[in-house]
């Protein structure tokens, strides 16, 4: 199978329509453990994406009004053609996105289950039935929006795509999905291909693929055309200021999951080497490319040297290489652009006084997984998130000031707690400002039924399981009635 992951895919074109079509131009897709060519891409235009928002448009009232138990069918349908596609999804993450294997493994599994917790929102209750003073038949009750943009990043793109799409197409709407740049295929194209197989019709699904060049008026195509209803959008923060800016300005909803910067707690009573574990994986599952990602270690001043030793022993066993050895656990970072930030950001620390227990090594696309220690506010990387393989462990004295070091972000996405103490645990989540929080876990968690989102400026709005109904339907408050309502004897 890894020897498929530097095989070029064959790319049919854009998917728009239920047809095959090509761009006027194309970009080269690279494979970012060498920087070879992976794949030529179609360059979309704004046109191009016009015309597929015009086929989601023409598609929707047939999709919407399937019956909903047929639509739960499709998903299904998508399921298991997802699955049966399984081992060319892990080819792809490998070779396109710079993958671990086992990263591959896992997302490809992960994908089929949105599928299938999608077809299950198609059951769920779609409104409520409420008092009123006339004796009416008073409804709030949920309908499908129309197209939805969905825009999609390059770290997990086959959890990160589905995730933006399958909830919409199961309530009614239809999609034009725009994928990263980065991983057009894995992220894009693949998709088109396992939704035609599964016999989605021509329209309901369409995908237009550009390069970074192109992403600004295609992006804008995306949400400025009247026909378009909604925007899902997953990626940085900056990018997803700017499209939930311009949604605002157009009256478009908008659920946007952007960045992080994700503390790990541990507490003077954690189990030291479960933590340790944990943070190990936290820090460095692929190469720290996680929105969850932990980015920063918050260790009792009383255990640290313990928790220290315990966590650079396993940190140093990481291999980093190219992905098309399995053992490189660390693979590349997705670009040269990406690599070359986060090595800017480690000779920024290190130059103002940070001190490197581990690795700091950087060559090519990759960076060895490092682990900062002395690291204050002066340092870019104290406040940005690094998205590379780059910790910073810090010590604390007091629960209070733990608290405090979480919370010192402008991002809230994640924060997990290490503790025997339960009740603590607890008492301490309520006060960490993150839309999520794990104890006894490190950050990196995400299932298809939870309501998966951060506060402050890491996004708006939630996805998975029913919470994906905000996001997706718009309420109509419906009333039947039954001559109740009485009006003034002068009309
Ligand atoms: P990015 O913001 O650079 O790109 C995301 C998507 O936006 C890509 O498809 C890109 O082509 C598109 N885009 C860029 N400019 C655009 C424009 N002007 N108009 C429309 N679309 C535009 O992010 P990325 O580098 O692909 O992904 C990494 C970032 O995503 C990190 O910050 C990470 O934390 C975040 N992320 C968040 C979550 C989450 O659920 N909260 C999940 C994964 C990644």
């Amino acid at each position: 199978m890894l020897d498929r992951a530097n095989t070029s895919p064959d790319i049919r074109g854009m998917y728009i329509g239920g047809s095959w079509v090509p761009a006027a131009r194309t970009f080269d897709d690279l494979n970012p453990s060498d920087n070879s060519l992976y794949a030529r891409i179609p360059d979309g235009s704004r046109e191009d994406m016009r015309r597929a928002i015009e086929a989601a448009h023409a598609a929707f009232p047939a999709w919407s009004a399937l019956p909903f138990h047929e639509r739960a069918h499709m998903l299904l349908k998508i399921a298991d053609a997802w699955e049966a596609r399984k081992e060319d999804f892990i080819a792809a993450a490998v070779g396109e996105g710079g993958g671990w294997f086992g990263k591959g493994v896992f997302e490809a599994g992960y994908v089929a289950e949105v599928f299938r917790s999608a077809s299950a929102l198609c059951y769920q209750n779609i409104g409520e039935v409420l008092p009123s003073e006339h004796g009416k038949f008073s409804t709030a009750t949920r309908w499908p929006l129309g197209v939805v943009s969905v825009i999609s990043p390059w770290n997990m793109p086959g959890i990160l795509t589905s995730r933006g799409f399958a909830a919409a197409l199961a309530v009614g709407n239809t999609v034009v999905l725009k994928p990263s740049e980065d991983t057009p295929f894995s992220g894009g194209l693949f998709f088109a291909e396992v939704l035609e197989a599964a016999g989605v019709p021509p329209g309901v699904f369409n995908v237009v693929t550009c390069s970074r060049e192109s992403v600004g008026a295609v992006g804008d195509e995306m949400i400025e055309n009247p026909l378009v209803k909604a925007v899902s959008f997953t990626g940085s923060t900056a990018v997803g200021r700017h499209i939930a800016a311009k949604a605002g300005a157009y009256l478009k909803k908008a659920c946007v999951e952007l960045g992080g910067k994700d503390s790990l707690i541990i507490l003077e009573d954690a189990d030291l080497e479960h933590a340790a574990k944990a943070a190990n994986f936290g820090s460095f599952m692929h190469q720290g490319q996680v929105c969850m990602s932990t980015e920063k270690i918050l260790v009792h001043e009383s255990v640290y040297d313990d928790f220290m030793s315990r966590f650079l022993a396993r940190a140093a066993k990481l291999r980093t290489g190219h992905t098309r050895d399995k053992d490189n656990v660390i693979g590349p970072l997705v670009n040269t652009r990406q690599a070359l930030r986060v090595k800017a950001l480690i000779d920024d620390a290190v130059a103002k006084g940070a001190t490197v227990e581990l690795g700091g090594k950087c060559w090519d696309n990759f960076v060895e997984p490092t682990v900062l220690t002395n690291v204050n506010g002066s340092m870019d990387i104290w406040n940005d998130e690094t998205f590379g393989p780059v910790v910073i462990v810090c010590p604390f004295r007091t629960e209070e000031e733990a608290i405090a070091l979480n919370n010192d972000t402008e991002y809230g996405l994640t924060s997990a707690i290490m503790t025997a103490d339960e009740a603590r645990a607890l008492r301490l989540a309520g006060r960490l400002e993150t839309g999520m929080v794990h104890v006894n876990c490190q950050n990196i968690n995400d299932e298809p039924h939870v309501p998966f989102g951060g506060v402050k400026a890491s996004g708006v709005g939630r996805y998975g399981g029913r919470w994906s109904l905000d996001a997706f339907t718009e309420l109509r408050w419906i009333t039947l009635d039954r001559g109740g309502r009485h009006f003034p004897p002068v009309f």
